[in-house]
């Protein structure tokens, strides 16, 4: 597996235990439950440490594990259009497939923004958008870490544009699920978190850090989420959280996975795999193979390749790209190995570059015999 974001380097063997109770997370972590078996505690420490990561002023945030990367982004989505009935959520084209989902659900007015080559939200087409509605409230979804590129968009850029324009009410969430992750451990993680002026972060519990199961951590200033709370007298908690019945599972796994590592070993992964990244671009570029890859992202962007390569590696394609994605389990040689097979089986589309990055000139490098074994 080298294709999707899913960290395989772990082992939870000593939570076993616990998997003999029915535990429940039902209700706000920060509140009080009528249901004994929880692991609120847990959570919350969690919930802690995700705030320190990004920042997140420490008395007023706010948060609860989620089932993943897409009930956060919900979630946040649900927050701004609670507080702004009629504003209008801003999202790139590059932006996660779900979130068009949960905008129908939500039944919330919406305008897709160009993207730039390298995944980044198109500023100007973003201002100009902007300014002809400036009446209207904005809700700008942000990427920290696209789904195909890695790409960040520059969270401080998009705040100092709603001053600009001077939009009155505004609200930006940040989708956060690889690169929330990854940003706090690196030297230059640019503009992207709370003090950056986001309202909201989602980010995935299963993607860098490892997980058997699905999960993730959804954080939003408190005094958003005071405005939408309902107690609810059957579970005897507030009913802040999107799913009613809700794993106390998975807060168990990620304080284990975030004690175990500890800064210095979640620091540690991070260089891992940016090195790792770094070492994939440069071996593909040295057979002539156009790769690339956004500053501090562990995703790596080639042409297509085929569809063999697609199944046994696990690669997901998007058009005339694919990528691979050097997690922590990745190794050199899965590398190595990974380039070899490519190398072997050229990619079955023809590939017109548009896709590709600015700096990306040709991609049709491989040589005319190896083109028979094309599909
Ligand atoms: C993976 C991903 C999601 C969805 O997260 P899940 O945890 O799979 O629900 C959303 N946005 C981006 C950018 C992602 O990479």
């Amino acid at each position: 597996m080298v294709g999707y974001p899913c960290n395989e380097n772990f082992d939870y063997s000593e939570l076993l235990p616990f998997l003999e109770f029915h535990t429940n997370n039902v209700g706000d972590p920060f509140g009080s439950s009528n249901f004994g078996a929880n692991t609120f505690e847990i959570e919350r420490e969690v919930l802690e440490i995700f705030a320190k990561f990004t920042q997140a002023p420490s008395d007023e945030f706010w948060g609860y594990v989620t089932t993943g990367g897409t009930e956060g982004n919900m979630y946040g989505l649900y927050l701004a259009r609670e507080l702004y009935p009629d504003g209008i959520v801003y999202y790139s084209e590059e932006t996660h497939y779900s979130v068009a989902k949960s905008l129908r659900v939500l039944r919330t007015r919406s305008v897709m923004i160009k993207s730039q080559q390298n995944g980044e939200i198109d500023y100007e087409d973003l201002f100009e958008t902007l300014r002809i509605h400036r009446d209207s409230p904005a809700i700008i979804f942000a990427n920290v870490g696209t789904t195909m590129k890695g790409a960040v968009d520059d969270v401080g850029r998009l705040r100092a544009m709603l001053r600009e324009l001077r939009v009155a009410k505004s609200y930006i969430h940040v989708d956060a699920a690889l690169s929330g992750m990854i940003l706090p451990f690196v030297e230059e993680p640019g503009a992207w978190n709370f003090s950056a002026g986001a309202d909201s972060i989602s980010i995935s519990g299963h993607k860098m850090l490892g997980s058997p199961l699905p999960s993730g951590i959804l954080l939003a200033k408190k005094s958003y989420v005071d405005r939408i709370a309902r107690s609810v007298e059957y579970v005897g908690a507030l009913d802040t959280t999107l799913s009613g019945s809700r794993s106390a599972f998975s807060p168990l796994i990620l304080w284990y996975a975030l004690k175990r590592l500890g800064e210095t070993g979640l620091r540690e992964n991070v260089r891992h795999c940016i090195e790792l990244a770094q070492y994939a671009t440069v071996e593909l570029e040295k057979r002539k193979i156009p790769a690339w890859r956004n500053h501090n992202s562990i995703t790596v962007i080639f042409p297509r390749p085929s569809e063999s390569v697609i199944r046994k590696w696990q690669i997901a394609p998007y058009k005339d790209i694919g990528h691979m994605i050097t997690m922590p389990h990745v190794t050199k040689n899965l590398v190595d190995q990974f380039i070899q097979d490519y190398l072997r089986t050229p990619p079955h589309a023809q590939v017109s570059c548009p896709l590709l990055s600015p700096g990306v000139r040709s991609i049709s490098t491989r040589s005319s015999s190896n083109e028979k074994d094309s599909r």
